[in-house]
């Protein structure tokens, strides 16, 4: 594909906050953006250039947006396979099918990991009874007892601290297939945000520190503190899923840290990542232009830290206070457009520039 011109459209399924924020940067490179989704009122709709609302199994919907677009991309990674594969036969969908069939399925996702001799938690599926005895006795306590299919922020997931537990654990996920998942006793969270360009070329951006509250993101800190020893590792991880996955795009890897430095990939997300929000103020390219060069076929722009940076993510009631961190200097204040305030939900997000 030859690199898109100006003016040209770009196509996102999805109408979240990472389809915004995707928007917003492509209309700085001059392009246009064509959303899809089956909300009325969403993020991304609210500043794209077109928008179809329609369901993702609206096979005609999905054609006639393919129609309209000259590239089109994913915001989430639970878009159904079908819906991309739909797109895709009209026009290139980055990233492609193969990454995010990995995605969708934690057992294929640590299989292709794990083939790459890049380490995780150790492992089993789980299917039936029979096989949930053999993970726990295989795996040991205490364990995470995940859904293969649909998991985030910490839904579709139970700890199981003494066998007893399991078909408990398991019937409270409604027997759905699974993987049984060593208690990893990490040290911290990372992740490591990179992206692939057309022509194979790689930029990651620095490892950087999560903190989670009620298994949401709530803090990340960039670059990571104390992190000499292992950038160079997390960045080689992050490389070597790109290339694995032939990939163009961003993407989002999910890190625990042991305590003798080791890394373990937990998961990748296939997409823009929450913990690369703040390289909207502290990089010299950010994460969503990074991905709109790269699905562009446009050269990479540099993933380099201009500022240590603070990104606190704004979950429910905390966007109130938004008058607050506007107030704020060196606040810098990124509000999601959505109306309705529930609990859990991410409204929007302030970056702070460490001094
Ligand atoms: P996930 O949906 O896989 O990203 O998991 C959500 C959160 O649960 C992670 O960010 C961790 O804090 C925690 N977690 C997930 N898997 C494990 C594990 N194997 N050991 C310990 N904590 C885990």
């Amino acid at each position: 594909m030859n690199p898109l011109s100006p003016g040209a459209c770009i196509g996102i399924l999805g109408g979240g906050q990472l389809g915004r924020m995707l928007a917003l940067a492509a209309a700085s490179l001059g392009y246009r953006c064509h959303v899809f989704c089956p909300e009325d009122d969403s993020p991304a709709g609210q500043v794209a250039d077109s928008l179809t609302v329609a369901g993702y199994d609206d096979d005609g919907a999905l054609r006639s947006f393919a129609g309209a677009v000259d590239v089109a991309t994913y915001e989430f990674e639970n878009v159904p396979l079908a819906a991309v594969d739909a797109v895709a036969a009209l026009r290139p969908v980055r990233p492609g099918r193969k990454t995010l069939a990995t995605a969708q399925d934690r057992l294929r996702e640590k299989r292709f990991v794990q083939g790459l001799d890049i380490p995780t938690a150790p492992f089993a599926a789980v299917s039936d009874p029979a096989s949930l005895a053999r993970a726990v006795a295989e795996i040991g306590c205490p364990a995470v007892l995940k859904t293969r299919r649909f998991g985030y922020d910490g839904k579709g997931q139970a700890r199981i601290d003494s066998p007893g537990d399991a078909a408990a654990a398991w019937d409270g996920l409604e027997r759905a297939p699974a993987i049984l998942e060593g208690f990893v006793e990490f040290r911290r969270e990372l992740s490591v945000v990179a992206a692939r360009a057309a022509d194979g070329s790689l930029a990651a951006y620095d490892v950087v520190e999560n903190r989670h509250r009620d298994h949401i993101l709530h803090t990340t800190t960039a670059p990571a503190p104390d992190a000499a020893a292992i950038a160079g590792p997390a960045r080689r991880i992050a490389e070597a899923l790109l290339t694995g996955l032939d990939y163009i795009g961003v993407i989002g890897v999910e890190l625990f840290e042991l305590a003798d430095r080791t890394l373990l990939v937990n998961e990748f997300a296939p997409r823009v990542h929450n913990s690369g929000h703040w390289s909207i103020e502290g990089a010299a390219t950010s994460q969503f232009e990074q991905h709109i060069r790269a699905i562009a076929g446009l050269p990479l722009g540099s993933p380099e830290t201009l500022f240590a940076s603070e990104m606190t993510n704004l979950i429910g009631d905390d966007v109130r206070a938004w008058r607050r961190f506007l107030a704020e200097p060196g606040a810098h204040l990124h509000l999601y457009g959505k109306t309705e305030v529930r609990p859990g939900r991410k409204m929007g997000h302030v970056t702070r520039i460490r001094r």
